[in-house]
């Protein structure tokens, strides 16, 4: 294994001047971070059921009390990982607590008449549980009398089996969600989910040692937890902007914020308390308009006016503001200019987007060009540790006028393939390219270095000069990066290129498991995406397929090499597949034989074999591992 290098004089010089030009240090965010603090594990070190760690804070013991900034870490990036260092339980006010920093997110009890109420219970299970036991041992040995979900994203719902037990469930204990959660929770990541997966590797730096030349903060949270995660459907939804409930004694008042930093999103209030739950649609850094690992991107017109909306509902009455990530503010006022200027983060960048984009300016020029407003430019929770001011303004513009930016020389470009050899023919071979890349390495022009050689690798990817070189490149701009999702990209790009992974005959499955537990309807959809349009073809074939596991029926359809299915329907000349949802996964994914299937009964046929078989011999498998920065 190739290990990375030294910060170059130029990322040190970088370093310095980005250091000039940040807010002052008052310490006032440790001390937002660390009030209330009432007690931890060590380490917060949370093990599962076979005895391994699925969050262990002592793995970044090297950003603890004392340690300076490393030279291969951005130091404004390095200021929010020791923020976000700080774990334990912590009362926001006497009935709210939050255990943060057990996970990428935080997961919040309300103390009710009986019982806690459990906002947001992490990613997996374990660490839920963890938090739970915390809860108990400081605020007493009480049942979970309720559930919250924020919104449609794991890091919110995944650890509930944590908190829950299957009586619980069993007995419908009050989980509630804004309308649109369970949709939006299993959709957001079936259709293009292989691809959002293996992005997302970069993204988290899931790969990356933890250390100053490896992966040091999400700038949302520290990483994500690695234990059991699961999905346990509502009991209610909201939909509707200033519903009351009361749950175990406390009463809530909801605000629904669909689009915005999630689909199907809420923040709600508690009058008792005078404490505002800001979900996600409030974080202590600019949030991202467009995700880097690959999603839809986000409304950040709709996103502001909601947070400005809250403030009109609530903003008069709340003392205290807290939301899923990150620490709480405490004050009315202070909660107010808190909430004014996350609101006017998202306008501006949407505003001022589409102003340049009205003076013809292109996605690269508008990112280049725009900068906060010294009122916004003044506050850390701006600043770019998990959105950038840079992918958001290509986000908004992406939003209104999509990907192409009105020039057609980039209308019809080559691939990269077929772009870098002809680069490489016009740079006179790739040893004058490397030449040119390397003086400009010396210069500590990495971005250009980037942009130079990646056209040699992907001409040539056996040229290992021109990966070595690319991966320098990438790591220096990675040690630069504020943001902890552009670091994750950097960093896992420059390990990869230096260590190319080994070429595999069969495709090297991700998390196809989740394909099991898929509604009927989007386990169909999702096989929509798989089939090969060429080996499709022009074959017709019409299936009923009986999902036994849910007693649901299905017909599906292929023509013009396209998959359709309709519920409830039946073609009495097709033939009829029974199997469960489980077993169709597992055929598709390669787990399971189709005569296998037959001959253990877990799938029946009756009529004609071979449409079915054809249809499945269709279907690709999808490799996790494909490469993003090679050929
Ligand atoms: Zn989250």
């Amino acid at each position: 294994m190739e290990q990375p290098k030294d910060a170059t004089e130029a990322t040190r010089r970088a370093h310095a001047a980005l250091a000039r030009q940040l807010p002052p240090d008052t310490d006032e965010d440790m001390g937002l971070a660390t009030r209330g603090f009432m007690g931890t594990i060590p380490d917060a070190k949370i093990l599962n059921e076979a005895g391994h760690a699925v969050w262990d804070m002592s793995t970044f013991a090297f950003q603890g009390d004392g340690c300076g900034c490393p030279d291969t870490v951005n130091p404004s990036l390095w200021r929010q990982a020791k923020l976000n260092l700080v774990h334990g339980l912590f009362e926001v006010v006497p009935g709210i607590y939050q255990v943060r920093n057990f996970d990428l997110s935080n997961i919040t009890f309300i103390e009710g008449d009986t019982g806690y109420i459990v906002i947001d219970p992490l990613i997996s299970a374990e660490p839920a549980a963890a938090a739970l036991a915390l809860m108990r041992q400081h605020r007493g040995d009480k049942p979970v009398t309720a559930v919250i979900y924020t919104h449609s994203h794991v890091d919110h719902y995944g650890g509930v089996r944590g908190v829950l037990s299957d009586e619980d469930i069993k007995n419908g204990l009050r989980i509630i969600a804004p309308e649109g959660f369970l949709e939006e929770a299993v959709s957001e990541n079936v259709l293009a989910g292989n691809a959002m997966g293996r992005r997302a590797t970069y993204m988290y730096g899931a790969l990356l040692p933890r250390n100053a030349k490896g992966h040091i903060d999400a700038g949302l949270g520290k990483t994500v937890s690695m234990g059991q995660v699961s999905l346990v459907p509502p009991t209610e939804s909201i939909s509707q902007t200033g519903t009351k409930i009361v749950v175990d004694g406390v009463e809530i008042v909801f605000q629904v914020t669909p689009d915005t930093e999630a689909p199907a999103e809420m923040n709600f209030y508690f009058p008792q308390f005078k404490a505002l739950c800001m979900a996600e649609n409030c974080s202590c850094h600019l949030h991202n308009i467009y995700t880097p690992r690959g999603a839809q991107v986000r409304d950040a017109k709709s996103w502001s006016w909601y947070i400005d909306e809250a403030i009109e509902l609530f903003g008069k009455e709340a003392d205290v503001l807290f939301a899923s990530h990150h620490w709480p503010r405490w004050g009315s006022e202070t909660a107010v200019a808190f909430l004014k200027k996350q609101r006017d983060l998202y306008k501006y960048v949407h505003d001022q987007t589409l102003r340049m984009a009205n003076h013809g300016l292109t996605p690269l020029e508008i990112a280049e060009e725009l900068a906060l407003p010294p009122t916004l430019a003044s506050e850390w929770y701006t600043r770019g540790y998990y959105g950038t001011l840079n992918h958001n303004a290509k986000a908004v513009y992406q939003r209104y006028l999509g990907w192409f930016d009105g020039n057609p020389a980039n209308l019809h470009k080559h691939p990269p393939v077929e772009a870098g050899k002809r680069y490489v023919d016009l740079a006179g071979g790739a040893d004058a390219l490397l030449k040119k890349a390397r003086a400009a390495y010396e210069h500590g022009d990495y971005r250009w270095v980037a942009e130079l050689v990646n056209h040699l690798v992907f001409a040539d990817p056996d040229n290992a000069d021109a990966r070595h070189l690319q991966a320098d490149a990438l790591e220096q701009l990675g040690y630069q990066a504020e943001s902890g999702p552009w670091r994750g990209f950097y960093l896992t790009a420059a390990m990869e290129l230096r260590n190319p992974r080994p070429p595999a005959t069969e495709p090297r499955q991700g998390a196809a498991g989740q394909m099991r537990a898929l509604p009927a309807e989007q386990l169909l959809d999702s096989l929509s995406v798989r089939l090969n349009g060429e080996k499709a073809g022009a074959h017709e074939i019409a299936l009923n397929i009986h999902f036994t596991d849910t007693n649901e029926h299905f017909l599906v359809t292929l023509e013009n090499a396209v998959l359709h299915h309709y519920a409830k329907r039946k073609d009495p000349r097709a033939p009829s597949v029974s199997l469960t949802r489980a077993v169709l996964a597992e055929l598709v994914i390669g787990e399971r034989a189709f005569a296998a299937a037959l001959a253990d009964k877990s799938m029946t046929i009756e009529g004609a074999r071979e449409p079915f078989a054809d249809l499945l011999s269709m279907l690709d498998r999808f490799d996790f591992w494909f490469e993003i920065v090679m050929p």
